[in-house]
């Protein structure tokens, strides 16, 4: 097998978490190699919604969900999409993602993810601004939209905690939010403006850039599959695609991929992928422009603009092996929604995109050291939240891999909460 030599450190994975993470080392004048295979479409980085907020303390394992858990089993809200046959494979994460559905537990996590989301814009200024992408980035704001009052009146709890953290927002009724956004055609009820929030246009740009910028700083990019991770003497070796590196530390940064590579060295996670697709679609030329990502709670899906009054239709949670076949189901229906919310024209890409969001069942992500092993870093499970704090994660994680403390509080990204069962009660 041919040998890349040897650095200080190898990043697995070239997402938003993982260049920011090779970005951030090589600041800290470490020599960095960044292993990734390099299709870009199979980021989920490249595909989500773009949204920077720092209101995204609120993990999907909420206590609504007692309430949706009839429809969601019967497959009947297009927020989530179930397939039976996988979830015996995702016990330890259903299990975890149930015992965190309560309102004692959301507030710990609201609480714990606030300075992390508080962190995310800021650092996503400075590496935009570095990358050459600060115009994408652009303070608009994202409102979360409720089709009735009944459907808002049952978010209060959301609203509770965001207030109690100081976190901004608006709220808007019928006129206020057709006032703000006109392309809505939609009638809704309500509208929460989160003000505190920024949107990427085009995700894969960035990451393209900062792909760019990483090599500029003298990055070694392996456009290389990971297959082992060996500890040995002194530090690890990476066996890839084609070839291996020699390095002191290593940094699993490989998205929802990590979850079975850290299984080879033991790590059990309770994790899993939570498929989301996403579709193109041209405004109507006589539609006032989208000017901020819009969730259309009724529907369960994102509409984000991305520029050239092109809108990008995100759908919701698909629970599916990571590698099974796409299942449109869900994007249709949230296109078919979109089509009634925006006056919209015909899709814009052959096929839909399909991205998986890397998801633990607390809505925490995984940074820290692994308990077991000297030199591997975790920094994996952004879930819903990845694009947004993956430049954050990459400061902390440079912090970590030379020894100082992060900025952030990460004691509740410990990777250890995931590797036994969760207390009940
Ligand atoms: C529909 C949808 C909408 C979303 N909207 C938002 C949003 O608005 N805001 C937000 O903050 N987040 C959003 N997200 C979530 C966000 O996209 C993810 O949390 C984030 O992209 C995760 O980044 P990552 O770097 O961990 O993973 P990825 O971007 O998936 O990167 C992981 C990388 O690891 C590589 N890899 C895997 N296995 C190996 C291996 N063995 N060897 C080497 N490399 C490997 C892959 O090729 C990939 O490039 C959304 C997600 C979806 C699906």
């Amino acid at each position: 097998m041919a040998t890349d030599g040897t650095a200080d450190i190898v990043v697995v994975g070239g997402g938003m978490v993982g260049l920011a993470s090779a970005i951030a080392l090589k600041d800290r004048g470490l020599d960095v190699v960044l292993c990734d295979p390099g299709e870009a479409r199979a980021r989920t980085s490249y595909g989500n919604a773009g949204v920077v907020s720092r209101g995204s303390i609120l993990p999907m394992s909420s206590p609504a969900l007692w309430g949706k858990l009839p429809a969601y089993l019967r497959n009947a809200d297009c927020g989530l999409r179930l397939h039976y046959a996988h979830l015996p494979r995702i016990i330890p994460y259903t299990a975890h993602f149930l015992a965190a559905a309560r309102a004692s537990r959301w507030r710990r996590a609201a609480a714990a993810l606030l300075p992390l989301t508080t962190a995310a814009y800021p650092a996503h200024e400075r590496l935009a601004a570095r990358a050459g992408t600060g115009d994408r980035l652009q303070r608009t704001g994202w409102i979360k939209a409720y089709r009735t009052e009944a459907a808002f009146a049952a978010a209060a709890l959301e609203r509770e905690i965001l207030a109690s953290h100081g976190v901004a927002f608006e709220i808007l009724d019928t006129a206020a939010l057709r006032a703000l956004e006109p392309a809505l055609v939609r009638p809704y009820a309500r509208g929460m403006l989160l003000t505190e929030t920024g949107s990427v246009r085009e995700p894969g740009r960035l990451i393209e850039a900062c792909e760019a910028l990483f090599d500029a700083l003298g990055g070694r990019r392996l456009r290389s599959h990971v297959a082992r991770l060996a500890p040995e003497a002194g530090g690890w070796r990476i066996d890839h695609d084609s070839g291996t590196v020699q390095a002191r530390q290593v940094v699993l940064a490989a998205g929802a991929a990590s979850g079975a590579i850290a299984r080879t060295l033991g790590y059990r996670f309770a994790v899993a992928a939570e498929r989301g697709y996403h579709r193109h679609y041209a405004l109507h030329p006589d539609s006032p422009p989208l000017t901020r990502p819009v969730l259309d709670t009724g529907a369960g899906s994102i509409l984000s603009p991305m520029g050239d009054h092109r809108v990008r239709v995100l759908s919701g949670v698909e629970l599916n092996a990571r590698r099974a076949a796409p299942d449109h189901t869900q994007i249709e229906a949230a296109s078919r929604e979109a089509a009634g919310t925006l006056r919209l024209g015909g899709p814009l890409d052959n096929a839909p995109w399909l991205g998986s969001r890397p998801s633990t069942p607390d809505g925490m992500p995984v940074i820290g050291r692994a308990p077991r092993h000297t030199g591997l870093l975790f920094a994996f499970g952004h879930g819903h939240i990845g694009l947004s704090t993956g430049p954050i994660t990459g400061e902390i994680v440079a912090d970590l891999a030379t020894g100082r403390t992060p900025a952030v509080p990460v004691a509740a990204f410990a990777p250890e909460r995931l590797l036994r069962w969760p207390r009940l009660l």
